[in-house]
């Protein structure tokens, strides 16, 4: 397969290649040159009737094709994407800014595994039924809901992209995806995968747009009858709100700004390395990333020295380069955000430990938006800088005394998404696990997927849980059936 990134992405509907119905297109820009490298696709409401039209002619044979069959094509398109993992990582890197190393070792990796896990799911996906004694049983069918909407954010594309489509699929739907308009090279070629794979026309559908007039149409759509979203809580709570009156089914995995509370009792260098990572990974661009870090007194001096001189040799640059170990931010735009929030950390009182500044790499990259890994001391756990999301390469450190003060500064967030827990005292490690208001909850560990497990946050972090028989019923309509016997 030739996987090169096109100048032009086009929209892929009903199998077949499209331009936007308009001909409108908006520049995709590489964040680590700053250089206009193809054009979008700026999709409308029409483009998302053509594809809804497609989808809908798609669904009574998808749905009704035996489960083998689904098996084989989806998991066609998990070993499509392995083959192709090189071309796959360049064109995720060139399109965000991360490393290229992550994209190979992690998020064109992660694609195939949901494609693959999905594949074999769908395989042992069964339901319930219920035996009344001698007087009735009732079974359960799980059915395929029609046609769903899957939109995704920028952070980790293809990783997130397929992690929505592939249980939707497998599921028996047919789908309408929209990719992140600032990262979509990775949904474009997905589209290729999928036709050699011999996905039938019109399964699976990718139309590519911003979120006002491309994603917000999904959302309106009277025949797309299930949302799954990732992205911002801003925009969940407008998907919500137009969502909820029309009852589609919704799944939202928004934003977080997690907890990671450390002991001084906890495994020190592993605490230690797992920490710059939680901290920093793809900039500070994933939604799991311990953006609060909460160090137990006794230790806080010695964390911070340790910590920051870490931080410090963390080197930013050309994504391309293999010694990188941080590549760009997103875009211009979040560059700007991520920056105003530094200077907002500033203004509240907080001392910049590490970082602060933007970078200028020197050759090809000197263009592109570099963020230095930044570390805050001083603030307290109710000010803006510790309440709002940055997800950028920013974290602040605040010490605490005792169990019950790390449990009210890890709860007192709006968000609950994730939250990590440095202990070697496992009564105390249960305890924190039970009492911390997160729907993800690492030990002693960080970021360890288990694709099985329920995957969403509690609060402003989310409404439903994403992986797994979770995936697999949230794309299901269940049905309940009671015969007397
Ligand atoms: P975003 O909300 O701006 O955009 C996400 C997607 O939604 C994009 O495809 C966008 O075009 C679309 N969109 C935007 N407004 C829309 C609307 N009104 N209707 C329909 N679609 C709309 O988010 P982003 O900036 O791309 O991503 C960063 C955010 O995603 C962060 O808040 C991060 O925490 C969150 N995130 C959450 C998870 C999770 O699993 N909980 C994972 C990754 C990222």
């Amino acid at each position: 397969m030739n996987l090169n990134a096109p100048d032009q992405i086009s929209n892929y509907i009903g199998g077949s290649l499209r331009a936007p119905i308009h001909g409108k297109y908006f520049d995709n820009i590489n964040p680590a040159t700053g250089e206009v490298y193809s054009q979008t696709p700026d999709s409308d409401a029409s483009d998302i009737e053509m594809a809804v039209g497609a989808a809908k002619a798609a669904f009574p044979n998808w749905s009704t094709t035996p489960a083998e069959e689904r098996f084989k094509v989806l998991n066609r398109i998990a070993q499509l994407i392995d083959e192709n993992l090189d071309a796959l990582a360049l064109a995720e890197t060139n399109d965000n800014g991360k490393p290229l190393w992550l994209s190979k070792r992690v998020d064109i990796p992660r694609a195939s595994s949901n494609f693959r896990f999905f594949a074999t799911g769908l395989l042992h996906f069964s339901a319930e039924s219920h035996s009344m004694e001698d007087r009735a049983v009732n079974y359960t069918i799980r059915q395929p809901i029609g046609v769903v909407g899957c939109i995704s954010p920028w952070n980790l594309p293809l990783y997130l992209f397929s992690w929505k489509i592939a249980p939707a699929l497998a599921a028996g739907n047919c789908v309408i995806a929209k990719p992140s308009e600032v990262t979509p090279m990775t949904g474009y070629l997905l589209s290729l995968i999928c036709k050699e794979a011999g996905l039938p026309d019109g399964v699976l559908n990718i139309v590519h747009g911003n979120g006002p007039n491309c994603g917000s149409a999904i959302v309106k759509h009277p025949d797309i009858k299930a949302i799954s979203f990732t992205g911002s809580t801003r925009a969940g709570r407008d998907i919500a709100a137009t969502a909820a009156p029309m009852f589609k089914k919704i799944s939202l995995e928004l934003g977080g700004k997690n907890p990671n509370i450390i002991f001084a009792d906890c495994d020190w260098d592993k605490m230690m390395r797992t920490t710059v990572q939680s901290s920093f990974s793809n900039q500070g661009q994933i939604c799991l990333c311990g953006s609060r870090v909460l160090v137990e007194e006794s230790v806080y001096e010695k964390f911070k020295e340790e910590f920051v001189a870490r931080v410090k040799k963390l080197t930013v640059g050309d994504p391309l380069d293999e010694q990188s170990k941080q590549g760009a931010v997103v875009s211009k735009l979040h560059f700007d955000k991520v920056m105003n929030c530094i200077a907002l950390a500033k203004e509240e009182g907080g001392k910049v430990l590490a970082g602060g500044n933007a970078l200028q790499p020197e050759g090809r990259c000197a263009k592109g938006y570099f963020i230095e890994p930044t570390v805050v001391e001083g603030l307290g756990a109710n000010c803006r800088t510790n309440m709002e999301e940055i997800f950028g390469p920013v974290v602040t450190l605040q010490s605490f005394k005792t169990e019950d003060e790390a449990l009210q500064l890890a709860n007192s967030s709006d968000y609950g998404l994730s939250a990590t827990i440095w202990t070697q005292d496992i009564s105390r490690a249960n305890r924190m696990a039970m009492k911390v208001h997160s729907g993800i909850i690492w030990v002693n560990t960080w970021l360890l997927r288990d694709l099985r497990t329920p995957f969403g946050g509690f609060k402003n972090s989310g409404v439903g849980r994403e992986g797994g028989w979770e995936a697999m019923r949230f794309f299901t309509e269940p049905k309940n059936v009671c015969v007397e016997l």
